[in-house]
Parts: C-alpha cells; structure tokens; sequence
C-alpha cells in the first residue's frame, strides 16, 4: 500500500450492529462505504479484516456524520509489522504525545487480529509499555492514563495511534428503507429524523409553511435546519408544502370547532406525508411527537393521527424521551442554536386551546363537512421539493466541539 502518496489514511471501525448482521453484513458495509465516498472527501474506501480503511486530502474530517462509524482514527501504518519497528512507532508517537500536551501516564491497548503474529495482545501491552517507561520514564496507569497508545495488528500491518473519535454508530443511511417525516422546524422532529436516519433509514422531509412562497422557509429556519441535517442524511430533501390552502378551507369552522383545528390539521399534514411517501417509494411516515409533552399529544390525539393514516406505519421516535434530553442530543449536534430561532410557525397560528381528547366521530365529521380531499390534492399539487445540502445556503459549519475524543486519548 502507498499511503504517501495517496493522501492520509483512515482507520475506521463500523458498529456493533453492523458486526451482528450475519448473511447480510456485506450490503451493510458496501452502504457505509458508498456514504462514507459520497458524504466525504474519502477516496479508496476498502474493507480489511472487519474494519475500513480510507484516504482523505486531510487529518481533520469528521466521519461522525457518517452513520454506522463506531470510531476512526488516523493511525500510524507500521509495514511489515516486525516488533522492532511497532516499537520504534509507539516510542515516536509518546515522544511526540509528551512535547505537544501534559502526559505524566499511559496505558498501551493491543488487539491481534492476526492470531499467527508471534506476540499475543498481553505480551504486546506489557514489552511495549516496558520499552516506552524504559524510553521517556513515564508512569504505566491502567485505569486512568493521560495518554493510551492503541495497537492493531492485521495480516501485513500493524496500526498505532494514540487519539481516536468517536462516531454516533448505527446503521448507514439507505440500508434500511426510505421515511418521509413530518418536520415543523422544530427541535423534536428535527431530533427525530436525525434518530430516524440513524437506524440506516434514507429520510425525505414533510414541512408546512406558513410563507407565500417555499424559497422563504427555504432561506429561514427550516433550510437552515435541513442544511446541518444533510450533513448527515445523504440525498435530503424537503418537500415544502403551502399552510394557506388549509387554512383557507377551515375558516368555516365554527368557534365551538376551533378547538378541533389542531387536530384536523395534524390528520391532514399525516395525509399529505403518506401521499408523498407513496409517489417516491417511503415505506413510512414519521413525527416529532413526545407522549403528553403538550395537549395535541396525548394518547387520544395521537390515535386521532393514527386513524388519518389508516395502516400505513406511523413511527414516533422521540416518543418517550424527555424534552431536555432532545434538546441535550440538538446541542451537543450543534443543531440547537438554530432549532431555538424564533420561526413564523402554522401550528402557532391555531387554536391555543386544541381538544385535549379528540372525539373521532367528531373530527370525522368536521372533516367531511369542510370537504377536505380536494383541499389536499390542491396542497399537494402545490409542493415544491429542495435537495440538501442547498448551493444557495452557506455550508452548515458543524459542531463547535467535533468530532468526540475518545476519553484516555
Ligand atoms: P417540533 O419540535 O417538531 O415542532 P413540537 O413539540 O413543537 O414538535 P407539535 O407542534 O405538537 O410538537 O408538533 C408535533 C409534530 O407534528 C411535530 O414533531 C412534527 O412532526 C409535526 N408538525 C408540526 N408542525 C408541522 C409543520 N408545520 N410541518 C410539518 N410537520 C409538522
Ligand atoms: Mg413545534
């Protein structure tokens, strides 16, 4: 292998729920190859022994936005693997450790995928980590060390590195099926699409506005938003749909029925995702609802959304989460800054007092006498479809604080 002259190389580990995939595993790892390509400037993605190896222009690539990454590092390649030079390599990289930050102990971690190597994992640890006291007089500390020199050997190289970063794991985006979720520009199912997408599935976005025209929440919070979900979920889209028509067909509504807008207008948004789902292959729709986080979500009111979408798979991830538990997941993404701008929202402009339990006849009822099929061929007709990431949306950033180090390192 020509490392040198191929750019630098990287070192990747896939999750554990990739490993477990017996038969299949191949389709898993040829997916997260292909999102690693197509979500990265990583060239010459390729499986060795259970784990990837790649080439990118640079060392700073944060692959955590691929799904289905347990952990990467940038190793130091040591070919052949004698133990001379494995011991030359791990005595450089502590030097090096010791002249860029504060390290008094260290820990070396070894694991042979090459049962025939002439050392186990044990004796690497310990003839290692007696050359590296012998050549810095550092101190060994196994529970806690300020650095931790990691050691793999395969067939016909061994890799050693001291620094690796931790991915989100799951499953590559695409593996297992496309979702059409509905998203307000919201924290929840902005959180939800991201959980979605991270159990492999490919996700399309479902978004009302409330703008005369698509390109203004395209260019607000809700673009904003998709342009740092992309960075995760290759292939995004959001299929902007216009609030107005619904709006316009409801104002028959009598004040007694007010309180059943919120939740016809969740039917209806339920609809229009499963007729979108249906045009472009999505075997099903998604939300940001939380069980009783506010009155338009209790057990009653989601059921009510259940039975607009008959027995198309409605799935709810966020379900039973706390909100500051998705709120902790948006920042620690670097979502939150943006989720938390104020937003020219459909659903803020209904009723304050939705019916706590909607009572399906009466919903039904309602919704028969506003006539609100052609009200929603109309809506959908109306559609405009954005791909993410937008070349007329500045590039999200990314986190302030990624890619995660893993800790000892
Ligand atoms: P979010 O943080 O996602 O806005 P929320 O806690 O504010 O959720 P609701 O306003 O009750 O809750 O919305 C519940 C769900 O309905 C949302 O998570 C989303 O899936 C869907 N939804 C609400 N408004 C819209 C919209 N304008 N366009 C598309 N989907 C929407
Ligand atoms: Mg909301």
């Amino acid at each position: 292998m020509s490392q040198r002259t191929d750019g630098v190389l990287y070192l990747i580990h896939y999750s554990s729920d990739i490993g477990l995939k017996g038969k299949n595993r191949p389709d898993f790892v040829r997916q997260l190859k292909a999102n690693l390509r197509r979500q990265l400037p990583l060239r010459r993605v390729q499986e060795v022994q259970s784990r990837l190896l790649a080439w990118g222009p640079t060392s700073d690539l944060d692959l955590s936005r691929v799904f289905g990454v347990a952990w990467w590092t940038v190793p130091r390649v040591v070919a052949p693997p004698t133990w001379d030079a494995v011991v030359a390599t791990g005595v450089a990289m502590v030097r090096e450790a010791i002249a860029r930050q504060n390290v008094r102990s260290f820990a070396v971690r070894a694991r042979r995928s090459d049962k025939r190597y002439p050392k186990t994992s044990l004796a690497i640890e310990r003839e290692l980590g007696a050359a590296i006291v012998e050549a810095t007089g550092l101190k060994v500390n196994l529970t806690q060390p300020d650095l931790t020199v990691w050691v793999e050997v395969l067939r016909d190289q061994a890799f050693v590195y001291t620094q690796k970063f931790r991915g989100y794991q799951g499953l590559p985006v695409g593996i297992s099926g496309k979702v059409f979720g509905l998203f307000s520009g919201g924290v929840d199912s902005l959180m939800a699409a991201w959980f979605m997408a991270r159990r492999g599935a490919a996700v399309e976005l479902v978004h009302f506005h409330a703008f005369t025209e698509a390109r203004y929440a395209h260019q607000d919070k809700a673009g904003a938003l998709a342009q740092a979900l992309a960075a995760f979920i290759p292939g995004l889209r959001v299929h902007y749909i216009p609030y107005y028509l619904f709006q316009a067909a409801t104002l028959s509504l009598s004040a007694r029925d007010q309180r059943y807008e919120l939740i016809i207008f969740r039917r209806f948004m339920a609809r229009a995702a499963v007729a979108l789902a249906q045009k472009h292959g999505g075997q099903a729709i998604f939300t940001g609802d939380s069980l009783a986080q506010v009155a338009s979500q209790t057990m009653e009111n989601l059921a009510a959304v259940d039975d607009a979408v008959g027995s198309f798979p409605l799935f709810r991830p966020l379900i039973a989460f706390n909100k500051d538990e998705t709120i902790g997941w948006a920042e620690r993404l670097g979502f939150y800054d943006i989720a938390k701008r104020p937003y020219k929202d459909c659903c803020a402009i209904i009723s304050k007092n939705p019916a706590t339990r909607a009572r399906l006849a009466r919903v039904r009822a309602l919704e028969a006498q506003l006539n609100l099929e052609p009200v929603l061929q109309a809506s959908l007709d109306a559609v405009e479809t954005i791909a993410y990431p937008a070349d007329d949306l500045p590039p999200w950033p990314g986190p302030t604080s990624s890619p995660n180090p893993v800790p000892g390192a």
